[in-house]
């Protein structure tokens, strides 16, 4: 399937990993993480956010290793996990040792906060027996204090070096099942790190903007790093980090995914114009109405709503599906061509009838059963009003008394 994602980048070619059965790095699709918010000790809470997680497009869930409780935990849901668990773990070498013995399919280690090499190399041994992945999690904000003096601050080498000081560790013990993340919650610092990272290791490299805050802004800092970089081919696996429910982190990274054309559309994409003075109809109304009566069919097609029979059928000619508004109807259009018009007020009831249609006949069937006549009273509509806006002898007249509105009150646009 044409998805797009020719046109970017090729994707940098890395070794390949495993975090349970998803494949990350050496060409596999990129993958989406999030991480439960719940205790982890609290198994039917976490396992319901992971199983919500899962639902909304996570590939891999990552949960907190911080206490023997959360160890325990761990062995209960890793079973009973619809996806692979990643234990994260901080300053604890201990609680790494305790997640493997429970059987997560990858490790998270923090290099800032797990400095005894003696310890590293424990825990990459004990991976390494395992068969069980280790990611480098290099964080902006939790760098180790002597690359903070020796770099000046937390720059893109500092954090680059983090990684690379880790990974000699693990070499030393032969454990190379390897993935990277140089997080930081500066968008620039994130984009130059990573691309640094990307030149120094042949390792998968696990994108995120760490701490970028609640949605909306929050969103767009992930995606300006997270975008850029897969962009360019940089980037094997992604999280967005949003203070926002995770199932929020989860459908963002799924999304992006989808709409850079790096995974195939695994559920609606409802695209709709912004609205303008041409628009015929409450667009951002209309739009909420017909997510809400398409998101729960969880339909595989992009829809498209657009304010205006004038250039909405135009515009959305690549959407498989849309609905224009004009003259109190909505034209029902498939690939750009006009199947039937409708009543406004039935224009989501239809519009939902004819998506569930497509999906199970396909488009040519759909075309096939197109209302005859509906193209010619489209274009009627259509060309009607754009006559309605444009009467030739009314506008000579409006410009006319526009010309001396300007003169009378000397907003002739001078200086
Ligand atoms: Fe304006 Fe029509 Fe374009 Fe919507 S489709 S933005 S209403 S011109």
């Amino acid at each position: 399937m044409d998805l797009g994602s020719e046109l970017l980048t090729p994707r940098r070619m890395t070794r390949q990993i495993h975090v349970g059965d998803v494949a990350v790095g050496g060409g596999a699709p990129v993958s989406v993480q999030s991480m439960t918010t719940t205790q982890t000790a609290d198994v039917e809470g976490t396992l319901a956010q992971i199983y919500a997680l899962a639902a909304a497009g996570a590939d891999i869930v990552r949960c907190t290793c911080n206490e023997e409780a959360a160890a325990e935990g761990l062995a209960q849901i890793v079973p009973r996990s619809p996806v692979p668990i990643i234990a994260d773990i901080h300053f604890h070498h201990e609680m790494a040792l305790a997640a493997l013995e429970a059987g997560v399919q990858g490790l998270r280690l923090n290099p800032g906060n797990l400095r005894k090499e003696a310890e590293i190399k424990q825990v990459a041994g004990e991976a390494l027996d395992r068969g069980v992945p280790i990611r480098i999690g290099v964080n902006a904000g939790s760098l180790h204090p002597d690359l903070y003096k020796r770099f000046g601050g937390a720059t893109p080498e500092a954090l680059v070096e983090s990684a690379r000081m880790e990974l000699a560790y693990f070499e030393e013990v032969g454990f190379t099942d390897v993935k990277i993340s140089v997080k930081a919650s500066s968008v620039a610092l994130m984009i130059a790190a990573y691309r640094l990272a990307a030149e120094t290791f042949d390792h998968p490299l696990h994108l995120g903007v760490t701490e970028a805050g609640p949605p909306p802004a929050g969103l767009v800092k992930g995606t300006a790093g997270i975008a850029t970089l897969l962009a360019e081919g940089i980037g094997d696996t992604i999280r967005y980090s949003l203070t926002a429910d995770p199932v929020e982190e989860a459908k963002a990274g799924r999304q992006l995914l989808e709409a850079l054309g790096l995974r195939e559309r695994k559920g609606l994409d409802l695209i709709a114009c912004p609205s303008c003075g041409r628009a015929q109809v409450d667009v951002i109304a209309v739009a909420k109405a017909a997510q809400e009566a398409l998101e729960d069919r969880n339909l595989p097609i992009q829809v498209a709503v657009m304010g205006c029979v004038v250039n909405g059928p135009g515009e959305a000619r690549s959407a498989d599906i849309g609905i224009a508004a004009g003259k109190k109807k909505g034209h029902l259009f498939i690939r750009g061509q006009i199947v039937r018009v409708v009543p406004e007020e039935d224009m989501v009831g239809a519009l939902v009838a004819e998506a569930e249609k497509l999906v199970a006949e396909g488009v040519e069937a759909r075309l096939a059963a197109a209302d005859a006549g509906a193209e010619a009273e489209a274009e009627a509509d259509r060309l009607a009003l754009l006559g309605e806006a444009v009467d030739p002898n009314a506008t000579q007249v409006r410009i006319e008394r526009i010309r001396r509105t300007v003169e009378a009150t000397g907003t002739d646009g001078g200086g």
